[in-house]
């Protein structure tokens, strides 16, 4: 026996971990259950972590830039949002799109993460030009740009294909993109958390077309609101299973809902056990997916520092100008310093690695810490 575990309710689990066999829907049913023992539950989602990423654990330095937060939809659970004649409405000039951009060079980072709302009177070409903008002028800072959400808004404005749209971005500058807009596929909670948004099959649809062009994209789940185990387990299966066509997801975060703000201010959030289960139980059901996120912003940071033995390998980044979830009541910094992420990963027992967007080794010059380079490749397990 290669997992240390007692109960014996898990053995059949434990020996399909083990052998590298592939979890059910009743499985992570199971594991998801408040009477499974979460401790348990972590060391088999360690076990896989530490075949896939060994004792690695990876950051990366980047910047926010959230262009827009007017949005004409309403989801009930985001606190980002903001109405056109609303104080907290803004729209970014190209003035200020270019000094984010700077920032992000001058302080060394690898990577703009770029969403926001989809405002009503900004036509695609504002979308598409700000990736261009940002592109000519820093070539070298990775540009994760536009959820799925933001994909099929520009279909609707443009009556353009998923694939021409993407390829316009991607001949723009957009280098990959994040896994947002996902929250839970299933149609009984999507109905009632974002009803009028993407559905589950143009995420996919989305998601599979940047897959099948080589760009690589990231995925997410919002979880602790109104939607339960089921919906959860329902929702990671539907990812194992693009990714079993594509294997274009290069990394898992599931995001812990924040209820400040929020049409769902009455829900509690959820607990740091939960979290440490959901991490847990997603490492295990998504087998074919290298990396779990744990994102520090939503998680808090002891929690994410824990989640570096409950399955996560990645702490995110060090991140700066992040509002969606500051909107949404995290009390989380709004920016660590490279030496506190590092040592918030080696006081968890893991050897930090820094990372670009899509997971090769950057190296710094000492002499000049903003200066970076690939680095050796990164060999990663099973
Ligand atoms: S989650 Fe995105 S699409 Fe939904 S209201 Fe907020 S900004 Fe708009």
């Amino acid at each position: 026996m290669l997992i240390q575990s007692t109960s014996p309710s898990l053995k059949n689990i434990r020996d399909k971990v083990e052998a590298g066999k592939r979890l059910s829907l009743d499985d992570g049913l199971l594991l998801s259950d408040e009477k499974t023992p979460l401790h348990e539950v972590g060391a088999l989602a360690n076990f896989v972590r530490e075949r896939k990423n060994g004792n690695y654990a990876y950051y990366n330095i980047n910047t926010h830039l959230n262009a827009t937060n007017i949005c004409v939809y309403r989801c009930t659970f985001c606190a980002f949002r903001s109405d056109l004649r609303e104080a907290k409405g803004y729209a970014m000039d190209d003035a200020q799109v270019i000094a984010r951009g700077q920032e992000a060079v001058d302080n060394g980072c690898t990577e703009l993460h770029i969403v926001g709302g989809l405002h009503h009177q900004r036509k695609y070409e504002w979308y598409l030009e700000l990736v261009r903008l940002l592109h000519t002028n820093f070539p070298d800072l990775h540009l994760k740009a536009w959820t799925a959400v933001e994909i099929n808004w520009f279909e609707f404005l443009t009556k353009k294909s998923v694939r021409t749209i993407l390829e316009e971005m991607r001949e723009a500058g957009m280098g990959s993109m994040p896994g947002g807009g996902a929250e839970i596929f299933h149609p009984e909670v999507r109905s009632r958390i974002c009803e009028h948004k993407a559905d589950a099959s143009k995420w996919f649809e989305v998601h599979r077309t940047a897959h099948q062009m080589g760009v690589k994209t990231n995925c997410t789940m919002l979880y602790g609101h109104i939607e339960n185990a089921y919906h959860r387990i329902d929702h990671l299966i539907r990812l194992r299973e693009l990714q079993d066509e594509t294997n274009g997801f290069q990394v898992f975060i599931p995001l812990a809902f924040h209820p400040e703000n929020t049409g769902l201010s009455h829900i509690k959030k959820p607990s740091s056990l939960m979290d440490l289960r959901v991490m847990a139980v997603s490492r295990l059901m998504l087998d074919n997916i290298p990396h779990m996120k744990a994102y520090w912003i939503m998680l808090g940071i002891g929690t994410a520092q824990a989640a570096l033995a409950y399955g996560a390998d990645d702490l995110d980044g060090t991140v700066r100008h992040e509002l969606i979830y500051h909107d949404a009541g995290a009390t989380t910094p709004e920016l660590l310093t490279v030496d506190q992420i590092r040592r918030l990963i080696v006081e968890a027992g893991r050897e930090p690695v820094e990372r670009d967007t899509v997971y090769n080794r950057i190296e710094r010059d000492p002499a000049n810490p903003s200066k970076w380079f690939l680095g050796e490749p990164i060999t990663v397990g099973a």
